[in-house]
């Protein structure tokens, strides 16, 4: 066999083994790192800015091989000086080159379909190195407890016990944050180790004005995560530091660092919430806003409010049933399907049919009655939402865990509460 149809071939197997797996992505932190660690890893994130403005700035340098680049020009105030790239390895320039030539792609695919694009421009910053090749450019030592990346040297990093032994490693990426350096590891799981157990068949979710998510099985979940006096100290310090000064910069630092800790609370609230919701065979929810959740989709999901919940929502769990965006859920009795106009002040939906509930949770059942397409006749099981005492172990395991979510239930002793 030739070399290149070998590479197809794998790639084939790879591509057909991806279908039974999913993407799980680990953070590990490096630890223990001395000040010439620090250093080393500062020139790196240093080495892949000016190798990436080195490319930017003149395009036709991509045509060179890119791992072979040893030297590059760098714009010091109006002049330009030569740097040597010391630490940056030959795979991850060339994942540098590629990931600009992949962008550059999808730039003159967007100007062909007759959008507007700028160029590309020189960076300030670059705060993630890719880490394309297991084995080449980075591989981990479960025993000991590192990692290896290439020409960085081998750290101690923290977290690695989260990786399961049937995890197959791919790429990684090397991210520097204001609370330290981390490493991102993508890997990939069999589908079926994500089964577990459900306690319920499906459950309907309303999302309320703020935080608020109403499921139809009675429970509310509501998580607020503010800002930290601390930060508004610093904010306020920051406004009193003088300009360029090196107390400034450092203001900047902690304040970097102290966002970087909300961020991290509200995505662990997210996380908790999901893995609650992921007991569930099926989730409904109203597909509100199609048009942001695929441009997400696939992507990061850097929004951490409700709008992140609800396309972290779309790309985690198995089977969510999006409920159309122009259905009507919150003005609608649940049993008759009789039309109300309810005023935001209006708690309690009392419809002529008798049937009297919590305007969310009557919500909430509207959603589950139509994600699941369920005339009224069929959903006449569903009008006594109840709670089994596997749901109410579950909630409090799991969303109990988190000190800013708050748990309440409207629904006792299995018949819904009426207020
Ligand atoms: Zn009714």
């Amino acid at each position: 066999m030739k070399k290149a149809e070998r590479i197809k071939n794998t790639l084939q197997e790879t591509k057909e083994r991806r279908k039974t797996q999913r993407p799980v992505v680990f953070q590990l932190k490096l630890q223990n790192l001395s000040k010439q660690r620090i250093e080393k890893l500062k020139r790196a994130f240093l080495e892949a800015k000016w190798f990436y403005n080195w490319l930017v700035s003149d395009l036709d340098r991509l045509n060179r091989p890119a791992n072979k680049v040893g030297m590059v020009e760098v714009k010091v105030g109006d002049v330009f000086e030569e740097r040597e790239l010391i630490i940056l390895g030959s795979q991850i320039k060339q994942e540098i080159a590629d990931r600009l030539k992949d962008n550059l792609r999808a730039l003159s695919k967007l100007k062909q379909n007759g959008h507007k694009v700028g160029q590309l421009k020189p960076k300030k910053f670059v705060n993630s190195i890719a880490l394309k090749q297991y084995g080449v450019s980075y591989k981990l030592d479960f025993v000991r407890n590192r990692v290896r990346i290439q020409k960085l040297g081998s750290f101690r990093v923290l977290g690695l016990h989260q990786i399961p032994d049937n995890a197959e490693i791919a790429n990684a990426v090397l991210v520097s944050k204001p609370s330290g350096y981390y490493l991102h590891v993508t890997c990939y799981l069999p589908k079926d180790s994500l089964q577990k157990e459900p306690i319920g068949e499906a459950i309907g979710i309303d999302f309320g004005v703020g935080y608020k998510l109403t499921l139809s099985n009675g429970i509310k979940i509501d998580y607020e995560i503010h800002e930290t006096q601390k930060l508004k100290r610093l904010q306020k310090r920051l406004a009193r530091a003088k300009k360029g000064s090196n107390n400034r910069s450092k203001i900047r630092h902690l304040l970097r660092r102290e966002y970087e800790k909300i961020t991290n609370r509200r995505r662990d609230a997210q996380n908790k919430i999901l893995a609650f919701l992921r007991l569930y065979d099926k989730v409904v929810f109203q597909d509100d806003n199609v048009k942001n959740w695929s441009k997400l989709f696939g992507g990061e999901v850097h929004s951490s409010g409700i709008g992140g919940l609800k396309a972290r929502l779309r790309n985690s769990l198995a089977t969510p049933i999006p409920v159309g965006r122009f259905e009507p859920t919150t003005q609608e009795c649940f049993i008759c399907g009789k039309k109300h106009r309810l005023s935001l002040s209006d708690r309690v939906i009392q419809c002529e049919c008798g049937w009297r509930q919590d305007r969310d949770l009557n919500a909430a059942l509207v959603i589950l009655k139509k994600g699941l397409g369920l005339s009224p006749n069929q959903a006449v099981g569903l009008d006594r939402p109840e709670l089994t005492p596997l749901e109410r172990k579950a909630s409090a395991r799991i969303l109990g865990s988190n000190p800013y979510i708050r748990v309440s239930f409207l629904i006792e002793g299995g018949s819904p509460l009426l207020q």
